[in-house]
């Protein structure tokens, strides 16, 4: 396995970076997590658009254009030749100096590692989730505003730490308000009355690409879908619950904080969208 660091391509054992990188001392840099589909990359263009945008709102320079860093991603799955790949995009600060100070990191670090995917077990598609809401509230601060993909995933991870807490697989995370925001790595959609809701992204939850996507179907397909604050009470009481993001696709939940929902099997409109994503995947892809 090569791993693309700086514009080299190094084994993946010789593929280090420093204790002084401010990525590791302060979590300062930034991520995107990708997938291909028989070599093509799915949505491309969207995963470099949102990593640039988050790199412009935390002031981080990125070496390379776009288009370079599109390239770069499609040389890592060539050089790796793995068709179906799960591709992480990683840009730290940089080495610098132990003080705070960003200025002191002069060159951010781009690392580009494609693995062979992984898949979740079909049994989790055919049957669904059980999850669970856990005491972790997302966060939406200026600087850890949840649209930012920063490698401060702490509360995600914590998040991760009490849905295996639980015994279940993923959970769901609230606002301070109290409202559904999304998962520790997906975003989360309800269907009551054939209408599709998701919540807004300013509640506190990442712009995903495989949100977006299922937005999109549902409009090509005639589904009502809107962006709408919702609470838990409207999570236990829907007709169908699905989670959406770049690893899991779109995954059916049964059972919310042993809530069971609608009649505890995916429902029509959720296997209808894996469905159509999946078609999508093959059709939406940069070689
Ligand atoms: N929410 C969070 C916190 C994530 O980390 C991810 C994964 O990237 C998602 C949602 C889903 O986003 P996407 O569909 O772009 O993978």
């Amino acid at each position: 396995q090569l791993i693309y660091l700086n514009g080299e391509f190094v084994e993946k054992h010789k593929a280090v970076v420093s204790v002084y990188d401010h990525g590791f001392l302060y979590g300062d840099g930034i991520f995107e997590g990708i997938r291909s589909y028989a070599g093509n990359v799915f949505c491309l263009h969207e995963h470099i658009k949102r990593l640039y945008e988050s790199a412009k709102s935390i002031l981080l320079t990125i070496p390379m254009s776009p288009d370079e860093m599109e390239q770069a991603v499609l040389e890592t799955l060539r050089v790796n030749r793995y068709p179906d790949a799960y591709i992480r995009l990683i840009v730290s600060r940089g080495v610098g100096d132990l003080g705070l100070d960003p200025r002191s990191c002069k060159q951010a670090n781009v690392i580009i590692i494609a693995e062979q995917l992984k898949l979740f077990p079909q049994e989790n598609y055919d049957r669904g989730l059980r999850i669970v809401t856990v005491p972790t509230r997302r966060n939406v601060p200026d600087a850890l505003n949840p649209k930012i993909k920063s490698l401060n995933y702490l509360n995600n991870i914590l998040v991760k730490i009490e849905a295996a807490q639980a015994g279940v697989l993923e959970a769901l995370m609230l606002n301070h308000e109290g409202y559904v925001c999304e998962g520790s790595g997906d975003n989360v959609f309800l269907v009551k009355n054939g209408k599709v809701t998701t919540p807004p992204t300013y509640l506190g939850a990442l712009e995903g690409i495989t949100r977006n996507a299922v937005m999109e179907l549902c409009e090509l397909h005639g589904i009502p879908c809107e962006e709408k604050p919702f609470t838990l009470h409207d999570v236990y009481v829907a007709d169908e619950v699905f989670l959406t993001g770049t690893a899991a696709e779109v995954i059916a939940v049964v059972d919310v904080d042993s809530r069971t929902i609608g009649d505890g099997t995916p429902g029509a409109t959720t296997l209808l969208l894996t469905e159509e994503f999946r078609k999508l995947t093959r059709e939406r892809g940069v070689k």
